[in-house]
């Protein structure tokens, strides 16, 4: 009986090896080639990656009148990334509706290049469903740079008299007044009591009626 209970240990431990083996030979490297902005890189194959999980501020690549912290945030990608070795991890969907690869990019040292654009401060958590592997790891490290005010937190009001509203299915939230956020099936609506409360949870802010949430200027004294 003892003799069985170790055999099946023993073929237990030589099936995880060798998983494991075939996992590691299945990161395939790639080289980055260009990084467009914080959050999408442009592979020497040709294939352009979205980073999964996050938003960065959008360079405007047209009329030069780029968000906040944009280039911030595409310097420390270019830091990170431009003309080095990484992996990719991807999620239940592979690709967006531009044909771009959803991934999660890992450098050489393991460390998760979306993780540490959260991390500094310079991208938000974007919870895109069904991608939700690493939803509550970023949600954590979000929550360090908001108390740190790093980046994009920086004027970030954390009491406000303004009320917003998040949907539990899409975790985006709006303002109140929002046409998309009226439209909230009550079951799925959850008020907040600030945009801080929100991105603590990890809701993301509608771009309709929250554009730009992250500028110096910006006010949140509207009902
Ligand atoms: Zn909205």
């Amino acid at each position: 009986m003892k003799h069985f209970r170790i055999n099946n240990l023993f073929m237990a431990l030589v099936l995880f090896l060798s998983l494991l083996v075939l996992s590691l030979a299945h990161a395939e490297n790639y080289h980055v080639a260009f990084v467009y902005d914080g959050d999408t890189i442009l592979l020497q194959n040709g294939t352009k990656v979205r980073y999964l999980g996050i938003d960065t501020p959008e360079i405007d690549h047209e009329n030069g009148n780029d968000e906040p912290f944009s280039q911030e945030a595409r310097d420390l990608n270019r830091e990170l990334v431009n003309m080095k070795t990484i992996t990719l991890e991807y999620d239940r969907q592979t690709k967006d509706r531009y044909k771009r690869t959803l991934a999660y990019v890992f450098m050489e040292n393991g460390e998760m290049v979306n993780a540490l654009m959260v991390k500094s401060g310079l991208a938000y958590v974007v919870t895109c469903k069904p991608n939700l592997r690493y939803r509550s790891y970023l949600i954590n490290i979000q929550r360090q740079a908001i108390r740190e005010r790093l980046g994009i937190w920086q004027n970030l009001p954390i009491e406000e008299k303004t009320e917003y509203r998040g949907n539990r299915k899409s975790f985006r939230f709006h303002r109140k007044n929002c046409p998309s956020g009226r439209q909230i099936p009550i079951n799925n609506r959850v008020p907040f009591r600030s945009m801080y409360d929100a991105f603590r949870d990890g809701y993301s802010p509608c771009h309709r009626c929250l554009p730009r949430w992250f500028e110096k200027t910006a006010r949140f004294d509207f009902n």
